[in-house]
């Protein structure tokens, strides 16, 4: 039987380590062809792309600042050169500077702001003109962009709530070509980002249901259900995968 993304092309970025590897280890897995983009660390995208390739997958690793729109449009142009016209984006590469909104400075905020939303701007705005019909735009959002129950973490969290509208809205302009647009909101889950050991994961694993963090791994099914051709009714949707969190 032939794998569910068999033919397809995805562009996952800031694919080089935690949630975003597992994203793009998962969609290899089932068959896609897989380009991740990363910022800074080499090293750690080019292991990624040997253990996709390992296992009999094809992928390419390409440095693209997600702030640079020049690089991010060269990522994507480079993407549809290797393998052909895009099939799935995944807007992955995001980050939180956890501080009290008081204390967080004018470049803080804007390190944040420009990462978690321009960034999904102007890569969507990019894959969307080399997207085939039928087409995934996949954004990484998180629970607390719909709920919040710690400080520290408070322009992170509008920039999140932000993608829950700009899916919302971006689903009622290409649904005429078949494109789906979907907001996974994922919780606390263990990767270099936000590790399941320490204080600032106390109250995190907490306010879970099943009081634990969750596994990159369990975040990228949810990913890859909703890039394959079986996910074809779901657009506009933010869907949670939080154990609980947000119960
Ligand atoms: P990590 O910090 O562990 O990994 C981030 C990845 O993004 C790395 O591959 C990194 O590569 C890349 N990246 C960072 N900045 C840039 C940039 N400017 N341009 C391109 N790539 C970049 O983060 P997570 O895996 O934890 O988070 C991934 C996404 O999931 C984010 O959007 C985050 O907000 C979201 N999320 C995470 C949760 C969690 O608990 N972990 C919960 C809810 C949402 P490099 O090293 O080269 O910079």
């Amino acid at each position: 039987m032939s794998k569910k993304l068999e033919g397809k092309t995805a562009l996952v970025t800031g694919g080089s380590r935690g949630i975003g590897a597992a994203i793009a280890k998962r969609l290899a897995a089932d068959g896609a062809r897989v380009a991740i983009t990363y910022s800074r660390g080499a090293d750690a995208a080019t292991s990624v792309v040997k253990t996709i390739e390992a296992a009999g997958g094809k992928a390419i690793a390409i440095q693209a600042d997600a702030t640079d729109p020049k690089a991010v449009q060269a990522a994507v142009d480079k993407t549809v050169n290797a393998f052909g016209k895009l099939d799935v984006l995944v807007n992955n590469a995001g980050t939180a500077i956890p501080k009290k909104f008081e204390e967080t400075t004018l470049e803080e905020l804007d390190q944040v702001i420009n990462l978690n939303i321009r960034g999904v701007f102007i890569a969507t705005q990019a894959a969307l003109k080399q997207m085939n019909d039928g087409g995934r735009i996949i954004s990484i959002g998180s629970c607390v962009g719909e709920r919040m129950m710690t400080p520290g973490l408070v322009p992170y969290s509008a920039t999140k709530a932000a993608i829950r509208m700009f899916t919302q809205g971006l689903s009622r302009e290409v649904g005429g070509r078949g494109i789906t647009v979907n907001n996974v909101q994922p919780g606390p889950i263990d990767t270099d980002l936000n590790p399941a050991a320490g204080d600032w994961a106390t109250p995190q694993k907490a306010a879970t249901a099943l009081n634990r963090y969750g596994k990159v791994e369990e975040v990228a099914a949810l990913v890859a259900f909703v890039a394959s051709p079986e996910a074809s009714y779901i657009t506009g949707a933010n869907l949670t995968v939080d154990g609980g969190t947000n119960a």
